[in-house]
């Protein structure tokens, strides 16, 4: 069962980063918010400028067209005034939205101009009627106020662009970090749920395997009692005995058989309990093939058993413990013994697979796995013979999935059993940790 802090321990680097990513967007979105109401706010002052600018400009275009045909008629003179006072009130306006450098000067001079002008039509230069703009009031109209109100008119204009083009800026930003934010978020979303995913499989695994032990100290147990039996009673029935001849021969013999009988299913149980590491090197596997069966030649003539060994085709190494990998081949050549009791062949194959793992496949020619039994081969303690203890197999298998290999048995269409174990090929270097 998964406790809390074990998913804690698990899911911790994914847990900072969301927050991390969290804080980040938050910011991000602040910043860009405030960025584009800024924008907005320029925008709407450069647009409120135009429209000042365009009222300004039209009257006084119909200011100095009044001028020029000098409509001296009443309701000439009525709409002179009445665009006089439009102009003033635009000026005022416009000198109360002028908020950059550049506008506030080109304001001050249109007021200046607008007011020498006035001044020019009160002075009396009136040539048209009463009111009509006279001519030295028209010269300054146009070469001074107008000119200054197409400044301002351009200014406004590129004003204007630069606000358009930063709220594109800022849209692109936007749309930019989101995209980034986006493929961030799916790549770190697949790397830690990858790497939770196999901090929970192999958390998983312990967990087994800690559960196996949990059984296995039960079954050690009982193991042991019967040789500690035999020993206590030898010793008890012997003490005085032995005390003037010492223990007789046979006896010391069930003894010393009884040690190392207990020896062998501790040293079994504690390698499966605390696997070793293995010690990584490159090595070549045909090597240790025939190493190890040279070790098994007398055990194999004593069943009758021909030993066979087909070669790869080319020279292969594999990235492995050799001793390890030494005590898997022994495991399985000697069950296979045990299930050739009247001879019979024991066919060792190395070959590359199409994927690159290294292959060793052992064949026997005995009766094969009973098919109940085949799934239950590498669990610890499952044996089928009488003095068997049933961690062999699960042991082997653990090496197979600690070298990023496998093994995997299965019975021959012919009859026999398989065994293949596959080694990550040289290429694929394993991750030295597990
Ligand atoms: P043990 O040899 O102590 O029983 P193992 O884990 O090595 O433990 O093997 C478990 C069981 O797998 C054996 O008891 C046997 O039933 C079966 N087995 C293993 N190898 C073979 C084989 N080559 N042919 C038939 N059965 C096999």
């Amino acid at each position: 069962m998964l406790t809390r802090r074990l998913l804690f321990r698990i899911a911790w680097p994914s847990l900072v980063a969301s927050l991390l990513f969290l804080t980040s967007c938050a910011a991000a979105a602040v910043f860009l918010g405030m960025r584009q109401a800024a924008t907005v706010r320029e925008l709407e002052i450069d647009l409120d400028g135009r429209r000042i600018v365009d009222a300004l400009l039209k009257d006084l275009s119909e200011l100095i067209e009044i001028g020029l045909h000098g409509d001296g008629s009443e309701a000439g003179g009525s709409r002179v005034a009445e665009l006089n006072e439009d102009v003033r009130r635009l000026l005022a306006e416009s000198d109360a939205a002028a908020n950059r450098p550049a506008e506030v000067g080109i304001v001050d001079r249109l007021e200046s101009g607008f007011r020498r002008y006035r001044e020019a039509v009160e002075a009396g230069g009136d040539v048209a009627s009463a009111g009509a703009p006279g001519r030295a009031a028209l010269a300054i109209l146009e070469t001074e106020v107008r000119q200054a109100a197409r400044e301002l008119d351009s200014e406004v204009a590129e004003s204007t662009a630069r606000s358009l083009a930063a709220m594109h800026r800022t849209a692109s930003w936007t749309a930019w970090w989101l995209a980034g934010v986006g493929v961030l978020a799916t790549i770190a979303g697949l790397f830690f749920g990858y790497s939770v995913a196999t901090g929970l499989e192999r958390a998983m695994i312990r967990a087994e395997e800690l559960a196996a032990v949990g059984r296995m100290a039960a079954g050690m147990a009982h193991e042991l009692r019967n040789p500690l039996t035999a020993i206590s009673m030898l010793v008890q029935l012997q003490r005085e005995k032995a005390e003037e001849e010492g223990l007789p021969a046979e006896d010391l013999q069930v003894i010393e058989r009884e040690i190392v009988r207990m020896e062998e299913r501790l040293n079994a149980f504690i390698d499966y309990a605390r696997p070793p590491r293995p010690k990584w090197r490159t090595i070549d596997p045909v090597a240790v093939v025939v190493e190890t069966l040279a070790l098994l030649q007398g055990r194999a003539a004593k069943h009758r058993v021909e030993m066979r060994l087909v070669r790869p085709g080319s020279p292969i190494t594999v990235q492995a413990d050799a001793e390890q990998i030494g005590r898997v081949l022994m495991n399985l050549a000697m069950n296979a013994l045990d299930a050739m009791p009247r001879g019979g062949r024991l066919t060792t194959a190395l070959t590359t697979a199409p994927d690159g793992f290294v292959e060793l496949t052992v064949d026997d020619t005995g009766p094969g796995v009973e098919p109940d039994a085949l799934p239950r081969l590498f669990e610890p303690f499952f044996t089928s013979k009488d003095a068997g203890l049933g961690l062999g197999l699960a042991i082997s298998e653990r090496i197979a999935r600690d070298h990023g290999g496998s093994l995997v048995a299965s019975n021959r269409p012919e009859g026999g059993a398989r065994f293949v174990l596959r080694l990550p090929g040289p290429s694929r270097i394993v991750g030295h940790g597990a």
